[in-house]
């Protein structure tokens, strides 16, 4: 507390891991600086739609429901798609139960900030944190662009980029392969077209997951999935692709979201459609494998900076508010014992290990991994194949069904060679087993 006595907490961040670690510090009477660099919540932040309230809950009990949602999910959908041809599953979840919602980030992260000024947060706007100050390997607060500001504990929830923890050597910059670039359109419907062209009643909403159809015939298939959530009066509908793919197929992001955009499922979900922005950001892939620690002398890192996203259920803000609740519990206790030191807030690590984010984390950890390594097949071969025997199925050719289904079979050991067919069943197999053991 050198030069500022009067900030016990600098939060480096006003995403929702900074603003719910600010909030429980300040709940507990302590002084919390949250400094970001956007003049306006949520402006700079990029994600698909859906935010999951058990977490929201958590941190505002009484106000939660507050939160200016615009939709409930309801449907989820997910869907195959080839050239011309698609296949999807809708899981349609009529119990009325709310667990996850739709809302805008502006929204969103506006309605968490003004809870956690409730509170008696202090949030520095418009304000960038050029870099981490260090003093005998201990952090000891930030510069910004015009002054430096001393706390005992500095949390650091920049998300992605983790610009301030790579310059102070405390993590390194996600290689390709470890991150996704996001690419998003918002396009406005109109609340009356969504919810006949969705088939959605009241406040329900709808979310879409799309594998496959991002790739020309003697191309490399990217490993890419494509998203699109039901706001009130717009639809997002965007893209992710591993910056590996991006890098190696020398093709640019917008150019695969074109292509979802004209693929015959998804142009007929958009049509007369009206373009009202496009935004894009990066997303971290490493997940458990590739975590920073988590934590050191005067600082802890929490969100997106510490890698915390499950991209296997498109889940990062609650993993985001969970990380920032147990780091701001850690604080509280730190400033009971009076010590900032590793060994006092290396309980945020613990106590993180023993909830759901690195649980799901630790439940996912070689799930990415082994579908960069199977691309080809995932995002090519088994759509390929899945269309193949939709058409057998659902063709009447009045040449008997056994000889297709034989031809079909068969066509798995003419295709491919039979060691790639067993390695992919094992690798899968062995996803699904780490996943449950
Ligand atoms: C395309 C895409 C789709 C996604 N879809 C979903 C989804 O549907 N559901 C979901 O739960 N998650 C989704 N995510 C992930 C989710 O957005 C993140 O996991 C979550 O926002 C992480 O929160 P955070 O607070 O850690 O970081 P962020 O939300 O990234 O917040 C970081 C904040 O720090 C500020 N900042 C950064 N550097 C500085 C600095 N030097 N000085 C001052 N301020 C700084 C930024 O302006 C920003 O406000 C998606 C992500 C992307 C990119």
């Amino acid at each position: 507390m050198e030069k500022n006595p009067k900030i016990d907490v600098i939060i480096v961040g006003a995403g929702p891991s900074g603003i719910a670690c600010a909030t429980v510090a300040a709940r507990h009477g302590l002084k919390v600086l949250v400094i970001e660099k956007a003049s306006k919540f949520g402006t700079k932040n990029v994600y698909g739609g859906a935010v999951y309230l058990e977490s929201i809950k958590e941190l505002f009990p009484k106000t939660y429901m507050n939160c200016p949602y615009e939709t409930f999910l309801q449907k989820h959908n997910y869907v195959i798609l080839n050239d011309k041809n698609s296949i999807s599953i809708t899981y349609e979840n009529n119990e009325n139960e709310k667990t996850s919602a739709i809302i805008t980030r502006f929204a969103f992260d506006t309605f968490l900030a003004n809870q956690a000024r409730e509170e008696g947060v202090y949030f520095a706007t418009e304000t960038l944190v050029t870099s981490l100050i260090k003093k005998d390997n201990k952090i000891i607060g930030v510069k910004t662009e015009t002054e430096e500001i001393y706390a005992p504990v500095t949390v650091i929830a920049e998300g992605f980029n983790s610009i301030l923890l790579n310059k102070a050597n405390l993590k390194k910059i996600p290689a390709p392969k470890s991150a996704i670039l996001g690419v998003k359109e918002t396009i406005r419907l109109g609340s009356d077209v969504i919810k006949e062209r969705f088939q959605l009643k009241d406040n329900n909403g709808s979310m879409y997951e799309f594998f496959g159809g991002l790739h020309k015939e003697g191309e490399e298939p990217p490993f890419a999935m494509g998203f699109l959530y039901t706001f009130k009066n717009t639809v997002s509908l965007g893209v992710g692709v591993s910056m590996e793919s991006l890098q190696k197929n020398k093709i640019r992001p917008y150019e695969y979201l074109n292509r979802l955009k004209n693929n015959e499922f998804v142009k007929k979900l958009i049509e007369g459609g009206e373009l009202v922005e496009y935004s894009a950001h990066s997303i971290p892939e490493g997940g458990y494998n590739e975590m920073p620690e988590l934590y050191g002398d005067g600082y802890l890192i929490v969100g997106d900076a510490a890698n915390l996203v499950d991209s296997v259920h498109f889940e990062g803000t609650n993993l985001a508010i969970k990380s920032g609740i147990v780091a701001g519990e850690t604080i509280v206790n730190a400033y009971k014992k009076k010590n900032f030191k590793k060994e006092s807030l290396k309980n945020y690590k613990k106590k993180l290990y023993k909830t759901f984010v690195i649980k799901d984390l630790k439940t996912y950890r070689n799930v990415i991994p082994t579908l960069l390594k199977r691309k080809n097949s995932i995002f090519s071969y088994y759509p390929k194949k899945i269309d193949e025997f939709f058409k057998l199925w659902t063709t009447a050719d009045n040449k008997g069904k056994k000889q297709g289904y034989r031809k079909f079979l068969l066509s798995f050991f003419k295709d491919r060679n039979l060691k790639e067919l067993i390695s992919d069943v094992i690798s899968f197999v062995k996803c699904a087993i780490e996943a449950i053991i």
